[in-house]
């Protein structure tokens, strides 16, 4: 996605997996982060394209209670090293949906996890509403998490809200036949970026959404 600024983040939060939104919304709510919600957003954010930098800048600015000399001392270090400036010179890559919900799931104030696994169905069902999911495509997101499909309940929830932010319809982003490709709505752009089976990266989400918006 090239250079994207500190600045530019909140903008970008139309594009984030709910996983990602979730970090974002209580990092803004508690202008904190517990440690491992730092890994899993730090991460995706190098992942879309915010440099060292940027993301010095982005953490300092979203700690907002801290000075600039707590956030050096007690996190500077930590933002640096997932770049790999520091310590053995890991280059850490975005965790995987596959790590984050086979991962540690989250305690009391942590905000990390994929909601798909970790939220409770009344406040999964509160984040679908809260993005005009309907009741349908709810029910069926909530039967695919119910038999353990989380991916695939996400991958549901990215065709219904993405294709609303297009005008279309879900088949539009799926990869059968019968979309709007075959009714000649010349879609194909929007087809070629979506024909994915399942979301499998909260930065392969971001993405496809992304350039779907382009
Ligand atoms: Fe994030 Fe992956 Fe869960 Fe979707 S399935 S919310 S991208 S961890």
């Amino acid at each position: 996605a090239g250079e994207i600024q500190a600045q530019d983040v909140d903008a970008l939060k139309i594009h984030m997996p709910l996983c990602m939104e979730h970090l974002h919304d209580e990092l803004r709510r508690e202008k904190h982060t517990k440690h491992g919600g730092r890994m899993q957003y730090g991460l995706f954010l190098k992942g879309i394209g915010l440099s060292l930098e940027q993301a010095l800048i982005f953490w300092q600015t979203a700690f907002a209670n801290k000075s600039p000399d707590e956030f050096n001392k007690q996190y500077a270090y930590n933002v640096r090293h997932s770049y790999g400036m520091e310590g053995k010179r890991t280059d850490y890559t975005p965790y995987s949906c596959k790590s984050i919900i086979m991962g540690s799931a989250p305690g009391v104030g942590d905000h990390h996890g994929c909601p798909f696994r970790h939220f409770s169905a009344p406040n999964l069902r509160a984040k679908l509403a809260a993005h005009q999911v309907d009741e349908f495509d709810t029910e069926d997101i909530l039967g695919l998490v119910g038999a353990k499909h989380y991916q695939i309940a996400c991958t549901r929830y990215y065709e219904v809200t993405r294709a609303r932010m297009i005008g279309g319809s879900p088949d539009t982003l799926r990869g059968g036949s019968g979309s709007a490709l075959a009714s000649g709505q010349g879609a194909g752009s929007e087809f070629r970026v979506a024909s994915q089976e399942q979301i499998e990266h909260p930065n392969q989400f971001f993405e496809q959404s992304y350039k779907l918006m382009q």
